[in-house]
């Protein structure tokens, strides 16, 4: 227990120094992509410059969505948690997975019938989920089983170890057969840029994004792992109070109204 809170300590820390330059690094590149957007339209039709000044916007572009990344870690990014159905969230997800993964993972989804709805925001736990997927999916270069299991998971006193505060979750479960984690690489996986992947591979900031986004909900995050036999995450989710289902229920009458 006194490493696991050593380690929050430290993710801590690292979240704010990342989320500051992040936040910085952002503000630039939005400079930076406004003033490429003013070169473009003087630059006429030299194919050389319009080939540069198109490298240089996709530079840009790929900076936004790492900076994005860690702002998600350090959880400086703007979340819209509301009642959400995960169950749909994911079955949404279906295509996209399944491009995502290839051919020689299989895939298959345990969603709980009478799942409670969870505070989320659907972007942040698509992209979660899509995560975890790649990275099962690394895991696992000579195919295997990816299995999406959700639960309800009622308040607990003294249950989980490492996981939640007391309170009621829904669990999103995300398995894998793959080659698993040693304890040093299970240790360091959520930090921001620690990967094990080739460069250009990994970016060592999707655990991190998972991590920042779900703890930023008032949620947890937990991976078992274990080498030549493969990993678990559980996303745990607050689940959605009464009222907030009740305002969000009213949100979408509006909307159907006005519609
Ligand atoms: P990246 O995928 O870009 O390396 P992540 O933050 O998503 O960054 O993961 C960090 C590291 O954690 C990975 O490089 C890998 O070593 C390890 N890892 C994450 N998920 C898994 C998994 N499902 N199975 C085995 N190792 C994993």
């Amino acid at each position: 227990a006194e490493a696991q809170a050593h380690q929050a300590q430290k993710m801590e820390a690292v979240g704010q120094l990342t989320g500051g330059i992040a936040h910085d690094f952002n503000n630039l590149l939005g400079a930076v992509i406004g003033s490429l957007e003013l070169v473009e339209r003087r630059i006429g039709d030299d194919p050389r410059v319009i080939g540069l000044l198109r490298n240089a916007q996709q530079a840009a572009q790929r900076g936004v969505k790492l900076t994005g990344q860690l702002l998600a870690f350090s959880r400086r990014q703007q979340l819209q948690a509301r009642p959400t159905n995960v169950n749909q969230a994911i079955l949404g997800m279906g295509d996209l997975l399944h491009r995502s993964l290839g051919g020689k993972v299989g895939f298959s989804t345990h969603l709980a019938k009478d799942l409670w709805p969870a505070m989320a925001d659907a972007n942040q736990l698509e992209l979660a989920v899509l995560n975890l997927a790649i990275n099962a999916r690394d895991a696992m270069p000579d195919g295997g089983e990816l299995t999406i299991r959700t639960m309800n998971f009622p308040v607990h006193r003294d249950g989980v170890p490492s996981g939640p505060e007391p309170g009621d979750y829904v669990i999103i479960e995300v398995s894998d057969t793959g080659e698993g984690m040693s304890p040093e690489v299970l240790s360091r996986a959520f930090e921001p840029f620690f990967t094990t992947k080739d460069v250009g591979k990994g970016t060592g900031l999707g655990l991190a994004q998972v991590f920042g986004s779900v703890k930023q909900l008032g949620g947890d995050v937990t991976v078992e792992s274990q080498l030549g036999i493969g990993t678990t995450v559980k996303l745990f989710l607050p689940r959605a109070s009464a009222a907030a289902e009740a305002e969000e229920a009213q949100l979408t009458q509006a909307a159907d109204v006005t519609r």
